[in-house]
């Protein structure tokens, strides 16, 4: 078993005091920690991507549960801390100091990793999008993310539900989504506002004919003004008017009242290629 010094040890040792623009909450309970890397299944093996790793209280569950971490952590401060971490597991984990968004993540793997993250708050759903965009299948096995509770009911939700809306449909139309824990606020140093919840996505099948960009742009029209009709809120979108009338869906509705399906069948349509004229 590896000997490691208390994780508020190291936090006094390297004066990593939290920076609220970092977005900086900090876990040191090990056996919650353990939980959350439990999430994805068994690691042993496996690689895994890390954003984030701060003084590296998740990095040290998931090195404990085998996995071979590559983590990024854009605050300078916390590399000497991480440092200790890569020596007491050798070869386990690669640490890359930067920014989460600028950083070509696929290309740090050689297979899929799983993504593993309690993600700074200001840039957790950018980074969720850039990794639901893309090729299918993904270049990740799955994602195991933390969220403020409210992003993570977004990103569940359902129809009809109040938080459905664009994250819902590009995190569900080929993945699978759901809340694997949820963490409360006193579980943080220094604790959030707000009540937090884990959220593990897998991929499924991609549907045939469909094209992100074309989704992208249809639920940043139709949500962008949720309350309005469809006929207002799609009408700047080419042909989302007209394919709203090929799959049957009455344009005086609105977006929250769609399923996923039926934003899947509507950017199929939308993104299309068009006969010839004659
Ligand atoms: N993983 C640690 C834990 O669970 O205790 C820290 C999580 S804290 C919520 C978010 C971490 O992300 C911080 O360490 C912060 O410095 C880092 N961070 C913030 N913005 C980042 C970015 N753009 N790229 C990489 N890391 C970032």
């Amino acid at each position: 078993m590896t000997s490691l010094p208390p994780l508020r040890e190291v936090i006094a040792r390297y004066g990593l005091n939290a920076s609220k623009a970092l977005g900086q909450n900090f876990l040191f309970d090990g056996q919650l920690l353990a939980r959350i890397a439990a999430v994805p299944g068994n690691l042993r093996g496996e690689e895994v991507l890390e954003v984030g790793p701060g003084p590296g209280g998740l990095t040290r569950a998931l090195l404990a549960a085998g996995a071979r971490v590559t983590a990024i952590e854009r605050d300078r401060r916390c590399i000497p801390a991480l440092a200790e971490l890569s020596e007491a597991y050798p070869g386990q984990l690669t640490v890359i100091e930067g920014d989460a968004l600028a950083v070509d993540a696929p290309s740090l793997f050689t297979g899929r990793p799983h993504i593993v993250s309690n993600l700074p708050y200001n840039v957790g759903t950018a980074l969720l999008v850039g990794w639901l965009s893309g090729a299918w299948e993904p270049w990740w096995q799955s994602c195991t993310l933390m969220f403020q509770k409210e992003v993570a009911e977004r990103i569940v939700a359902r129809t009809n539900d109040d938080h459905y809306g664009r994250l819902a449909v590009l995190a569900q139309w080929r993945s699978a989504a759901r809340i694997a824990m949820p963490v409360h606020r006193s579980a943080f140093t220094p604790p959030p506002k707000v009540m937090s919840a884990v959220v593990h996505i897998t991929p499924l099948p991609a549907p045939d004919g469909v094209d992100f960009s074309v989704l992208e742009r249809l639920t940043g029209a139709a949500f962008g003004q949720r309350r309005k009709m469809l006929r207002q809120s799609v009408k700047g979108v080419a042909g989302a008017l007209e394919g709203l009338e090929a799959i049957g869906v009455d344009t005086t509705r609105r977006a929250e009242t769609l399923s996923v399906e039926d934003f899947v069948n509507l950017a199929r349509v939308v993104g299309a290629p068009k006969p010839p004229s004659p």
